[in-house]
């Protein structure tokens, strides 16, 4: 597998305007007779599809919702990083970039993470260009608040509706291709296989989810922007039906799959409540600004939260991380979260949940002060909870939430498979083991407004153009595939819903490779996955027929690829001797608790090349240097 991530020469701050000077570039009037596919209208999808349009690209764009503006990046809350420095108080993009490859825990490539740094600023002048109605301070200027893992405040917002907003706006620039011609829309319709000829990415195989039927579209290049796979653990932040099917299939026809154990969990959701739920709830990282996070120091203390003294009261990440208490990053503040918890110190029903506690801001600065920055949060917490915020704390605890892992690119954003481009939270480029809350937004758009729109042209430049029949063998064995495969899910005479093997699934999951890894859980899960996943082709029952609308047969085709990647997850976690940001391997912590890295013998990244059914996949890895920020002990204290 050749894993050359193409990193570009000369200094850091000068690598991607030197790149960008030496990409191949396709001249105006030839870029008409290319044709690119793009599966996902999410904010990496969206503006990529727009982006290539707008060049001038005939571009097909895919989705499975039944507007791209459902996409998931509708649920993002909290706001968008940039360096823009706005309030005056440290930033710059090299601190942003070393903010970044610190909260990662240095298992980021630091180019990438640089050039992301650097095209932050030009992201936000490019969504307020669109009409997003970001926040804005007294005097005009665009507003900032903090996030986890930095001390600066450089998160750009639209209240707690940042990704609603965001979505508008690409979505805006993708409906005038669309009307324009540039930019043909499927919505309704699920990649389900990918078309490889002659070793290149040449097109998808999708389903009409409406009718049914199944459609194979080529094109001279294939942009994958499906987003991430945290629904494999069932309860997540994330919202239904975002699965790991698109880069599932990829990876099975070649695409290396890089550090599927780097999974976050989000230390401020609403707690589970029981067997019933099927959904968690995100209370967004922003609130960490003005909510103090403690639990009581008594064990077992069950009183209401307003008659514990506050000198009986932990608010333990201000006292273990002084330097950015409630605002240390995720990672650390989850498993802070689950330490007291274990320790019989948590709060509510079973003890699993802390409390996030506005009064002292409401007490600062006015109870309309917070309505008016959280106010749509509040109202969701008590919607949900029956719970009034304002009133009482809210009680939160860590749930699935995003995923670091995701199929492997070069600089350039392709995949090990070339002609295959791979955007947004569906690859695993820039977060290393650990996101920074405010990143993802930042990395989609990076991805799809600025970077896509320059690689693709090099790769199309550099590639001889060969139109590929419809009735190309590896068209029709693609479509062949999926048609026996929906017809082996319809046949199996089970009697178990897919959702009963999603819920154990996702159990087991977050059992043995979730906030905690040890290596006798894992190899614990190792056996156990591959044997649910045997139950699941002999037991499950998938009703309804192949074309018609099937949710039934839609959930079962997710779930059995679910099935696969968790295996996947629970190798990689099994792998890697060590502790890093989210991947937290119990045998391997400090004296206090803290994640343990082994640089000399995992400063890398694992990418595992799939070797067909029932073998086992191979681990590579692409080495990470660190030349500008030196590899440290992350702290936060
Ligand atoms: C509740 C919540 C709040 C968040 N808040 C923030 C925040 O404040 N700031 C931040 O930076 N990040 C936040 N995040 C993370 C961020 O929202 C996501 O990482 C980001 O939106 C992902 O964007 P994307 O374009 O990569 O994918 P998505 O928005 O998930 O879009 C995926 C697209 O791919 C399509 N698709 C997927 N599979 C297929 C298939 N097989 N066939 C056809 N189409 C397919 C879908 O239809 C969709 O259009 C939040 C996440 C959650 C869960």
């Amino acid at each position: 597998m050749n894993l050359e991530a193409r990193i570009p020469s000369g200094p850091l701050e000068q690598k991607w305007s030197r790149h960008r000077f030496e990409l191949k570039l396709v001249n105006p009037a030839n870029k008409r007779k290319y044709s690119v596919i793009m599966v996902g209208s999410g904010l990496a999808g969206a503006g990529g599809a727009a982006s290539l349009a707008e060049l001038g690209y005939q571009v097909k764009c895919f989705c499975y919702q039944d507007s791209p503006r459902r996409a998931h990046s509708i649920a993002a809350q909290g706001g968008i990083n940039a360096a823009k420095n706005y309030p005056n108080d440290g930033d710059s993009v090299f601190r942003l970039f070393y903010d970044t490859v610190k909260g990662g825990d240095f298992r980021a490539r630091e180019a990438n993470v640089y050039r992301l740094a650097e095209v932050s600023v030009n992201i936000i002048d490019q969504c307020v260009a669109l009409g997003v109605p970001f926040a804005r301070e007294y005097g005009g200027l665009l507003d900032n608040r903090s996030f986890g893992g930095a001390q600066v405040s450089r998160t750009f917002y639209a209240r707690g509706q940042t990704g609603q907003q965001l979505l508008l706006g690409a979505y805006q620039a993708l409906e005038r291709q669309i009307g324009r011609g540039q930019v043909r829309m499927f919505p309704r319709h699920e990649m389900q296989e990918l078309i490889v000829v002659d070793g290149r990415a040449r097109g998808v195989v999708v389903r009409d989810l409406v009718t049914g039927e199944l459609e194979a579209h080529l094109a001279d290049a294939v942009c994958l922007a499906t987003g991430g796979y945290g629904n494999v653990f069932y309860l997540s932040t994330n919202a239904k039906g975002c699965n790991t099917t698109a880069i599932w299939r990829a990876y099975r026809r070649g695409a290396g799959f890089a550090n599927p154990c780097f999974t976050q969990i989000h230390p401020t959701c609403i707690p589970v409540t029981g067997e019933h739920q099927s959904k968690l709830t995100l209370m967004s990282e922003s609130l960490r600004n003005d909510g103090r996070i403690w639990v009581p120091k008594q064990k077992g203390d069950t009183r209401p939260p307003v008659r514990i003294p506050e000198d009986e009261r932990d608010y333990y990440l201000e006292r273990k991380y002084p330097s950015y208490g409630n605002l240390a990053p995720r990672d650390i503040a989850s498993r802070a979260a689950k330490q007291v918890c274990d320790d019989g110190r948590g709060v509510g029903p079973g003890g699993q949940g802390v409390y996030l506690d506005f009064s002292e801001a409401i007490g600062r600065l006015g109870e309309d002060a917070i309505r008016e920055k959280y106010g749509n949060l509040f109202e969701m917490y008590e919607r949900i909870t029956a719970e009034d915020p304002y009133r009482v704390p809210m009680r939160i605890y860590p749930a699935s939430h995003y995923t670091m892992g995701g199929l492997w690119v070069d600089y350039n954003l392709m995949s090990t498979i070339p002609g295959l481009f791979v955007l947004g939270e569906a690859n695993f480029s820039d977060h290393g083991a650990n996101r920074l809350g405010a990143s993802a937004l930042m990395q989609g758009l990076a991805d799809g407004y600025f970077i896509i729109p320059y690689t693709m042209g090099d790769y199309l430049a550099r590639t001889p153009r060969t139109p590929v029949a419809g009735d190309h063998p590896a068209v029709t064995a693609a479509v062949a595939a999926v048609r026996d495969r929906t017809a082996r899910l319809l046949a199996v005479p089970g009697k178990r819903t897919p959702t009963s093997f999603y819920r154990e699934l996702g159990r087991l999951l977050w059992e043995q490779c979730g906030m905690a890894r040890n290596r006798a859980g894992l190899e614990r899960a190792l056996g156990e996955v591959p044997a649910l996943r045997e139950e699941f082709w002999r037991n499950v029952t998938v009703t309804g027929e192949a074309g018609e609308l099937n949710q039934s047969l839609e959930l079962a085709g997710r779930v059995a690829d679910f099935l696969e990647l968790g295996e996947l997850m629970c190798r990689d976690a099994l792998a890697r001797d060590e502790s890093c940001g989210c991947h937290f391997r119990e045998e391997y912590q400090t004296e206090d608790g803290e994640a343990k890295r082994n640089d000399e013998r995992f400063c890398h990244v694992a990418v595992w090349e799939h070797q067909g059914e029932g073998r086992a996949p191979v681990r590579h890895q692409e080495p990470l240097d660190y030349e500008t920020v030196h590899l440290a002990t992350r702290s936060y204290k």
